[in-house]
């Protein structure tokens, strides 16, 4: 039988905590036939509701769960940890500027890194979904200075799966038959999904819808504004759907993108498409044997670049803004 693969869930007790624990335990993160162990990290006030949690997770008697810990000390919950997911952050409430939210989350996404860094095993992949996640990402990377740069990703996959929804319905096609779409910059409204290098059934997205209007006033901003539109609705952020894309991003790391597309991670840049060195932006990734490429030679048009420059601007001020803050 397999070692089973230590997986590291903080803000498990939140809503996405609670749409996840059962995803991974049933096997949908990592395999049908990979034995997982939970570690589970709370702060204090919500150590017992996380407990909950796994007295419910023990009461699936999933056959792949070996085991659940729960704890309020980072560097427990991340020791001997092959893959992170990091979702518990500090929301933005009222009347709180953007700088106390980046203080706010460095104070959490600081010690993560060095626990990180101090414990995780060597194989350690981190996906970064609290927000602002891909500040909160390049904050905990930076702390974590043994352990290779890449290995930390920020999660843009709803964003992605957002757009391939919009562009089925609007297409009239299943989601199945669309090919290379691509998030590219910060998970924020400044997000740009991109479908002049996506494929509908074999032919380009772009020129099968032929409508820049729908493109400009309807598909970008509803993709964008999501999230916003799902809390209006329902009542409530969107949760499930945040978790089910946070185990498509570490499926698809860990087992490969299918011959023919790619998927979306923010992951640090190497200056490709002019994205400046060291941030972690969403790209066109491919992904095999565990580890990401960011698919290189597109072209990129004029409408395109404005899109691409202004959301790589915003992560280029938050760099600042939490260097100055001596987060990074
Ligand atoms: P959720 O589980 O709903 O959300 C957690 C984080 O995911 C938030 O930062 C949220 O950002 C972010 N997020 C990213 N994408 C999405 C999306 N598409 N939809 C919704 N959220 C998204 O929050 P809860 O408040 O229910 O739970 C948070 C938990 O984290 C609490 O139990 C808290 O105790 C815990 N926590 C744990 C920490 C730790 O382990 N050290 C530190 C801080 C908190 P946004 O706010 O922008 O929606």
């Amino acid at each position: 039988t397999r070692t089973p693969v230590n997986v590291t869930v903080t803000g498990a007790a939140g809503q996405i905590g609670y749409a996840l624990l059962f995803r991974i335990a049933s096997g949908h993160l990592l395999g049908a036939d990979v034995p997982v162990r939970l570690r589970l990290l709370e702060i204090p006030q919500a150590v017992k509701a996380a407990e909950g949690t796994a007295m419910e997770l023990d009461d699936c008697a999933f056959p792949l769960l070996t085991g659940i810990d729960i704890f309020d000390d980072a560097a427990k919950a991340f020791e001997g940890t092959n893959v992170a997911l990091l979702v518990g952050a500090r929301p933005r409430t009222k009347g709180m500027e953007r700088g106390d939210l980046l203080e706010a989350n460095g104070g959490i996404f600081k010690p993560q890194g060095e626990a990180i860094n101090a414990g995780a095993a060597d194989d350690i992949k981190v996906l970064v979904v609290g927000n602002p996640a891909n500040t909160n990402a390049l904050i905990a990377q930076s702390h974590a200075p043994d352990v290779p740069a890449e290995r930390f990703t920020a999660m843009t996959r709803l964003d992605h799966n957002r757009a391939l929804a919009q562009l089925s319905k609007k297409a009239g096609v299943s989601v199945a038959d669309i090919k290379k779409m691509t998030i590219w910059g910060n998970h924020s409204a400044t997000q740009y999904p991109d479908i002049f290098h996506a494929e509908i059934a074999g032919k380009n997205a772009a020129e099968t819808v032929n409508d820049q209007a729908w493109l400009e006033n309807d598909f970008i901003p509803t993709v964008a504004k999501r999230g916003a539109a799902i809390i209006e609705a329902r009542g409530a952020s969107s949760a499930a759907s945040a978790a089910s894309a946070a185990i498509d991003h570490v499926h698809t790391w860990v087992n490969g993108t299918a011959e023919g597309t790619w998927t979306s991670m923010a992951v640090v840049s190497d200056g490709s498409y002019g994205v400046p060195e060291g941030l972690i932006s969403s790209f066109p990734v491919t992904t095999k044997d565990g580890k990401w490429e960011i698919v290189q030679g597109l072209e990129i048009n004029d409408f395109s670049r404005g899109r691409i420059d202004a959301s790589v601007q915003e992560l280029s001020e938050e760099r600042d803004a939490v260097r100055k803050l001596g987060l990074i």
